[in-house]
């Protein structure tokens, strides 16, 4: 017994204790930065790299919707272009997401924008469907993970249910395929109102590296007011989760 203790007090803690200020390794690619300096030569060379069209070539600004993270435009301009290991990424509105040159204030929810409803109703609890639209199994996993014993987004009422009839809002990964969005459509239809719709990485916000091909169906994100966006190719968990709980108004 005292050997299983000694073992237990050897790892320490397993729990992300505070999921608002837990830092993450400097190797992590969250929030960029772009130099204010970047010259017209270097936006363009820098959106002939980029895999997904992310880089306005006019503009020089980057649009994390798009993004997957790859870093090339970094390793190829890294006086001009950098990743920070911020994760906070999540915004309620699409144009938040675009990151212009010169540009340093941290990405954060803009409570105006919410609707009044999720904060009056989803303060304390709040039960998600997850729906992978043609996803890879990535952002999916992350996802997952935020339920864990390491995360537990569950600390703060937050939950995966099975069934969209139990759930108070959906989580759409993948980029909907054609075949996917009849299925999209009803899952959607059996919540209850308000139906909070949040999209999660880089394939459900943009359609990613499949963006613009005949296989993809998008037509329902055309139909509904779309309550959170959260960058990542995968999302990080900690990315959905502090983007969830500044939507539910949770300090
Ligand atoms: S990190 Fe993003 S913006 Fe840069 S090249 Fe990759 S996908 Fe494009």
């Amino acid at each position: 017994m005292l050997r299983e203790i000694k073992v237990l007090k050897s790892h320490g803690s397993q729990y992300v204790k505070d999921l608002r200020t837990q830092s993450v390794s400097e190797l992590f690619r969250g929030l960029p930065v772009i130099s204010e300096n970047i010259t017209h030569e270097e936006i363009v060379k820098a959106a002939g790299l980029c895999p997904v069209m992310a880089i306005d070539e006019r503009k020089g600004s980057v649009d994390l919707g798009k993004c997957i993270f790859c870093r090339e435009c970094a390793f190829a301009l890294p006086d001009k272009i950098r990743f920070t290991n911020d994760y906070r990424l999540a915004v309620v509105r699409r144009e938040d997401l675009i990151i212009n040159p010169g540009a340093c204030s941290p990405l954060r929810i803009d409570k105006a924008h919410v609707r009044k409803e999720i904060r009056r109703m989803f303060r304390g609890a709040l039960k998600l469907r997850q729906i992978s639209a043609a996803g890879d199994n990535s952002s999916e996993t992350e996802l997952a993970a935020s339920g864990n014993v390491n995360f537990d987004i569950g600390r703060y009422g937050v939950e995966f249910v099975a069934s969209p009839r139990h759930a108070d809002g959906i989580v759409i990964t993948g980029p909907i395929s054609e075949n996917m969005s009849e299925p999209l459509q009803i899952c959607y239809d059996a919540i209850p109102e308000p139906k909070i719709i949040i999209l999660a990485g880089s394939d459900a916000i943009s359609g990613g590296i499949f963006e613009g091909t005949p296989a993809l169906n998008r037509s329902f994100l055309k139909k509904y007011h779309i309550d959170l966006y959260v960058p990542g190719n995968p999302v990080h968990p900690l990315t959905f989760i502090n983007g969830v709980l500044d939507l539910m108004g949770i300090k």
